[in-house]
């Protein structure tokens, strides 16, 4: 069945926008699986996919070697994807110690990728001016123009207002109270920013790009120099009325447990970061660690390095059962340095969610380690800026009809 079979220009428009937007969320299709998805003719979807081709914003290929599909008699069907120099997004990552700067093309690929230790919490200005001088040397590296970037989304480690832009910084980002990061950027950078929490980057990144493509409702959890949870419910980013929403690093955990950075005690934060890891176990040792050393102490059987990983993710496992019963995900994402320790973590969240959450719940929620590693975060917050790609491109195409 078809929509239209001689759309009107605005039929048309709409037609592209839909096409290049299924094309972003689920690449490498047939027509005919995108006929049927988008309720179009073979027709209709032939004449949008060559003018799409022409304007170099799709490509159409065979792939011989095509494991996926039954085998069948005859050539495989062509694979249509969306062009990736089509359009490109910086990702930047304003993490607590670090800036890293990426440009990322509509494939979901870094071609360029600039980092830099940093003293985030307290400075906001100077962090701005690196955040400039990082992105100006990755486009350079990519040789891509600033004409060509959609735009730039940051993740930043706090909650952001979605509708005024402001940082939720009391206890958190102590220097940014009343900064304005997207309009400092934007006057820096010279092209549209959006700011988001990097755990929601983090989720968008492995929802467009990662193990969560394709999948609607996903919890990503990040787990670095803080801890931060993403949320994506029926396919879309979820930020809650003030962008506040899976602050699970300040929830209490651990009864009795250390004085945390908020005030409170026992945060989740104060036992599953990075440095709260490598601490714990520099005590024991009587040195001062990095988590570089945690994992190449586990890696060496250190049985005091399993203790460590294997009560963080007892502790990640109690916090993140709660939610498995609200949000009865589909995928719950282990992202951030300490997914590093791999399934010496994952399998104590595994157990403490079967132990603790409603049976078909956690029998539904699988638990996995994010496959985009360190860019998760700066993919993601490019993908902030990529989704809007099918609307501007298709716009191109309607300025020249
Ligand atoms: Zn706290």
């Amino acid at each position: 069945m078809s929509l239209n079979e001689s759309p009107t220009p605005s039929v048309r428009h709409a037609n592209r926008v839909r096409m290049l937007q299924a094309l972003l969320r689920y690449p490498a299709r047939s027509r005919a699986d995108l006929g049927r998805s988008l309720g179009l003719s073979r027709a209709t979807v032939t004449a949008l996919l060559n003018e799409l081709e022409l304007a170099g914003m799709v490509e159409q290929q065979r792939h011989d070697s095509d494991d996926e599909r039954p085998p069948a008699i005859g050539r495989p069907p062509l694979q249509v994807s969306l062009a990736p120099s089509a359009a490109y997004a910086v990702g930047l990552d304003f993490g607590h110690r670090h800036v890293r700067s990426a440009v990322c093309d509509l494939g979901g690929r870094i071609l360029a990728d600039q980092w830099a230790s940093n003293n985030t919490d307290m400075d906001p200005g100077s962090t701005f001016d690196l955040a400039q001088r990082l992105t100006t040397a990755a486009l350079a590296d990519a040789g891509v123009l600033r004409s060509h970037v959609v735009g730039a989304g940051v993740g930043l480690a706090a909650p952001v207002d979605a509708a005024t832009g402001f940082v939720h910084a009391e206890g958190i980002l102590p220097g940014w109270d009343g900064v304005n990061p997207a309009a400092e950027l934007e006057k820096r950078l010279g092209m549209e920013v959006q700011i988001v929490n990097d755990a929601n980057a983090g989720a968008m990144g492995e929802h467009l790009f990662g193990v969560g493509r394709g999948v609607s409702d996903m919890v990503y959890l990040q787990l670095s120099g803080g801890v931060g949870l993403g949320l994506i419910l029926n396919g879309e980013s979820y930020g809650g009325v003030t962008g506040v929403a899976g602050e699970v690093g300040h929830t209490p955990i651990v009864e009795d447990g250390l004085i945390c950075r908020c005030g409170n005690r026992g945060c989740l934060e104060t036992v599953a970061t990075s440095h709260a890891v490598s601490d714990l176990l520099g005590r024991s040792r009587g040195e001062t660690m990095t988590f570089a050393h945690v994992l190449q102490l586990l890696q060496d059987g250190d049985r005091g390095a399993r203790r460590a990983v294997v009560d963080t993710g007892a502790a990640v496992g109690r916090s993140i059962a709660g939610i498995v019963n609200l949000i009865n995900p589909e995928l719950v994402i282990i992202g951030g340095e300490l997914a590093a320790a791999g399934e010496t973590l994952l399998e104590p969240i595994r157990e403490a969610v079967d132990r603790r959450s409603v049976p078909a719940a956690a029998k539904a929620a699988r638990v996995v380690r994010g496959t985009l590693g360190e860019h998760a975060e700066v993919l993601g917050a490019a993908a902030v800026q990529l989704t809007r790609a099918p609307e501007a491109l298709a716009g191109r195409l309607a300025n020249i009809a």
